[in-house]
C-alpha cells in the first residue's frame, strides 16, 4: 500500500505555521504521518526529503504497477458472490484493472515501450501473483468487513496518523484481523519487524479509534507465497506510538535544521534519486523554500479527499 503524502509539520508555536493545522473534531492538527513516509524517514532521511519535502517525481516501476493492478483485483474480487471468487475469475479481471490504471495514469503505458518489459509478459506476471494468492487463502470463505479503508487517528500530541488498510476482517466475536497484500517477496530473516511496522501503525490507529486491539496483523506476500502474522498487544502498540512520535520529532528536527542525512543501504538499489544523492557522488538540489500553500493539501482529514494508497512494495 502506498500514499503520496507524508508529514507536514508546524515545528513551533509561530502563528503562521500553526494556522496551517487543520481542525479535526475541533483540534488543530500540527502534522500528519503515514506509515510509508515514516518508514521512508527511518530508512533514509534524505529519501524522505526528496519524496516529501522536494516532492520530486519518481518514474513508476513495473513492479509497483503490478502491485496496483493486483490490489485492485483483490479489492474487486470481494464484490463478486462468494462462489464466483475463483482463480480464473480473478485472472479475467486483470485486463480491466490495468485499463483502470491506464485511465488514471496514461503515461504508465510508456513503461512498456522501447526497451521496457513486454506488456503481455507483465500482464501474465499479474495473473501469476493472483494465483499465488489463491494458494494462500480461499476468498470464497471470507467476507471482509472493509477493503481499501482509509483510517486515521489523532494522537494526544496532535500528530495525525493515517493511511489505507487493504482489508479488515471482523470475526463474529468482534476480533479484528488487519490484512495487507504485498506483491513482492517476504523479507529475509531479521527484517520481519521492519515489515510489520506498517501493520503496527495501522493497529495503533484502529485501537485508538475503535478501542479494540486487532487480534492479528497479517502480511500476505504474493511474490513468494509467504504469510507473516503477528498478534499485537497494548504494550506493543504503546511502544509503536512512542516510536512514531520519535520519528515525528526527528523529522521536525531535520526540517528545522535542513539536515537530511543519506543512509546508504539495501534500499538504494531501488532508489530513484541516486543521481542527486551524495552517497553516489552527486549533489542534492537546494532545499525548496517553504510555501505554506504547498503544505496545506498535505493535511487531510475525514471528509477531505483522501490520498491514494501506497504502491505496494
Ligand atoms: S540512494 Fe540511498 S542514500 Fe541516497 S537518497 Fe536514495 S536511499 Fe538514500
Amino acid at each position: 500500500m502506498q500514499d503520496t503524502e507524508g508529514l507536514v509539520a508546524s515545528p513551533g508555536p509561530e502563528p503562521d505555521r500553526v494556522r496551517l493545522g487543520t481542525p479535526v473534531d475541533g483540534v488543530h492538527v500540527l502534522a500528519s504521518l503515514s506509515p510509508s513516509r515514516a518508514a521512508d524517514f527511518r530508512t533514509c532521511p534524505l529519501l524522505f526529503r526528496f519524496r516529501t519535502v522536494d516532492r520530486l517525481p519518481e518514474a513508476p516501476s513495473p513492479e509497483a504497477l503490478r502491485g496496483t493492478v493486483v490490489h485492485k483485483v483483490l479489492e474487486d474480487l470481494f464484490d463478486l458472490p462468494a462462489l464466483e471468487r475463483t482463480p480464473g475469475r480473478a485472472e479475467d479481471m486483470v485486463q480491466a484493472a490495468w485499463e483502470l490504471v491506464l485511465d488514471a495514469e496514461p503515461e504508465a503505458a510508456l513503461m512498456f515501450s522501447g526497451d521496457g518489459p513486454d506488456i503481455v509478459e507483465w500482464l501474465a506476471s499479474c495473473r501469476e501473483s493472483l494465483r499465488s494468492y489463491f494458494d494462500l487463502e480461499d476468498p470464497r470463505r471470507l467476507e471482509p468487513a472493509e477493503r481499501e479503508v482509509y483510517v486515521e487517528a489523532l494522537l494526544d500530541s496532535r500528530l495525525l496518523l493515517r493511511g489505507f488498510v487493504d482489508r479488515i476482517d471482523v470475526a463474529p466475536d468482534g476480533a479484528i484481523r488487519v490484512v495487507d497484500y504485498k506483491s513482492g517477496s517476504s523479507p529475509g530473516v531479521g527484517f520481519e519487524a521492519r515489515a510489520l511496522f506498517q501493520m503496527r501503525f495501522y493497529a495503533l490507529v484502529i485501537w485508538r479509534t475503535r478501542g479494540v486491539v486487532p487480534k492479528l496483523l497479517q502480511l500476505i506476500y504474493l511474490g513468494d507465497g509467504q504469510v507473516i502474522g503477528y498478534e499485537p498487544d497494548e504494550d506493543d502498540l504503546r511502544a509503536t506510538e512512542r516510536l512514531v512520535e520519535a520519528v515525528w520529532r526527528a523529522i521536525e528536527l531535520a526540517r528545522a535544521t535542513g539536515d537530511w542525512q543519506p543512509n546508504r543501504g539495501y534500499v538504494c538499489r531501488w532508489c530513484s534519486f541516486q543521481d542527486i544523492c551524495p552517497e553516489f557522488g552527486n549533489e542534492p538540489p537546494p532545499l525548496p523554500a517553504v510555501e505554506p500553500e504547498r503544505d496545506l493539501p498535505l493535511v487531510e482529514i475525514s471528509g477531505a479527499t483522501p490520498v491514494p494508497p501506497d504502491l505496494p512494495a
